[in-house]
């Protein structure tokens, strides 16, 4: 089967190879575990974990990389003048009265649990930025050595008209690029250009307060050491190379990472491995909240935790999630979300019904199951087109296969879908049983004692008639509503 990706650096779609048969090197550029990630960041992570489901339902090896950045994001960094505003980590710190450190941890140990609730399956590694200082320092020292970054007292920059490539994922011209940057708030006289972006901050200047600095070997009139800390971008190039080596196959983030972030690990990496650094790029589009963009101060900044106080189960923000494509925007309203729970909760009350009818395995498909998995693998081969796939799950429920079929397709497409959906337990407690279908069971009951087989049988058709299903197992009588 030929997947293809739509990658953005040629902006088409492209058949995937890759750099090594069956095997995935993917970087996905994780949170800054500065606070509570919104249910925006989630569906990105979430997104990113259908790419890895993909490749590992096609039987590939994967090397998954989902970074922490737990210092050197800058307030500014999305926007414009990368080099502006304050440490994200700093400001959370100061604001909550404890250490950096402590803050990403609780951040950290917030969004596992947010991960793990939406059945996130867990990457290879997960490193922390704070651990691969040394490294960091490594390769800007190689970006000093190969002229392609310099030092300020206030920084060591990257040097973008030393990289002829560098709008080439983007697409943007880089002369407008310049003239806009101009104007944002270049606050080193000595930056050459407001396109240079830092790969190493001094703890000098605004950042003389610093919480998190280390020592290298930069040199700067105004701190001893050459104590800093590590620019945003550097830290990404360096986690990849150091957990994947210098070539990648698929590096993905969200969109507003185009201009900026990935542009500048391109920058970086290349001229330091003299490698093409990412063979495939993914960007997944954002999500809105009522039409708008979501925004912590109108309120509409949800958190998982506050999808669960509505009521909500994290699976069916799962679901609602694979209702949109990745490069396509999804708008959140609370009633969106209540359809997917409705739809959720049929379709697992629709395979509860079908677990009933499902002893024996079935050793060869019919070809209506087949045509049914042809079809859910050409929707992942399409550019991971998850909203077919589920699709064709709905599809596979109401076909003509027989149940079994039924059953191990939906447990097969699960794999990639991640509903739980061999965890489905439609069991109806007999506390919930009406009345008068207990008192059928229970005469059946009788009937069966006095070994009246044809008794119990007409009164377990009363019961199917009623829309009720009777399973008897080691454990008693389970009773399904049909
Ligand atoms: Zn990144």
């Amino acid at each position: 089967m030929k997947l293809k990706i739509y990658n953005t650096l040629s902006r088409k779609l492209e058949e995937f190879i890759p750099i090594e048969a069956n095997k995935l090197r993917f970087y996905h550029c994780g949170p800054t575990v500065y606070w509570a990630q919104h249910i925006g960041n989630l569906r990105g992570m979430t997104m990113g974990d259908l790419v890895v489901r993909t490749f590992k339902y096609l039987n590939y090896e994967t090397l998954h990389v989902r970074n922490y950045t737990d210092v050197g994001h800058l307030t500014g960094d999305n926007i414009g003048d990368a080099d502006s505003g304050e440490d994200r980590m700093e400001k959370s710190a100061r604001a909550q009265k404890l250490s950096p450190d402590i803050i990403a941890q609780k951040y950290i140990d917030q969004f596992e649990e947010d991960t793990k609730a939406i059945n996130l399956l867990e990457p290879t590694h997960k490193p922390r930025a704070t651990e691969y200082i040394p490294q960091m320092v490594e390769m800007t020292q190689t970006l000093i050595e190969k002229g392609f970054a310099y030092e300020t007292d206030l920084a060591v920059y990257f040097d973008v008209k030393k990289f002829p490539d560098y709008t080439k994922l983007s697409g943007q011209n880089l002369e407008k690029m310049q003239k806009d940057a101009g104007k944002g708030d270049v606050s080193d006289a000595q930056k050459k250009s407001p396109l240079d972006f830092a790969l190493w901050f001094f703890k000098a200047g605004v950042h003389k307060n610093s919480l998190q600095s280390w020592p290298s070997p930069f040199k700067s009139k105004l701190v001893k050491k050459g104590r800093g800390f590590p620019g945003w971008h550097i830290e990404c190039s360096v986690m990849s190379k150091t957990l994947l080596g210098d070539a990648l196959d698929a590096h993905m983030g969200g969109v507003e990472h185009i201009p900026i972030h990935h542009t500048n690990e391109i920058a970086q990496s290349e001229s330091a491995n003299n490698k093409k650094f990412v063979n495939y790029w993914l960007h997944n589009e954002h999500l809105l909240v009522n039409d708008k963009k979501m925004a912590k101060s109108e309120g509409t900044g949800y958190s998982l935790q506050e999808i669960m106080e509505h009521g909500f189960d994290p699976l069916t923000l799962r679901y609602f999630f694979l209702t949109a494509h990745y490069r396509s925007k999804q708008n959140f309203t609370w009633e969106a979300l209540k359809n997917a729970q409705a739809s959720l909760e049929e379709m697992k009350n629709k395979i509860a019904t079908l677990m009933l009818f499902t002893k024996e395995q079935q050793a060869e498909r019919s070809e209506a199951a087949l045509a049914l998995k042809q079809k859910f693998e050409n929707a992942l081969a399409d550019d991971f087109s998850i909203p077919q796939a589920l699709a064709t799950a709905w599809e596979t429920l109401k076909s003509e296969a027989m149940p079994q079929e039924k059953l191990q397709l939906l447990f097969e497409f699960d794999k990639v879908l991640g509903l739980k959906l061999n965890e489905t337990n439609a069991r109806q407690t007999l506390s919930d049983t009406p009345e008068n279908i207990k008192s059928l069971i229970a005469k059946r009951e009788q009937a069966r004692k006095n070994k009246d087989f044809k008794k119990s049988d007409d009164l377990r058709k009363q019961v199917e008639n009623l829309g009720f299903e009777l399973q008897d197992t080691p454990d008693g009588i389970r009773i399904y509503k049909k």
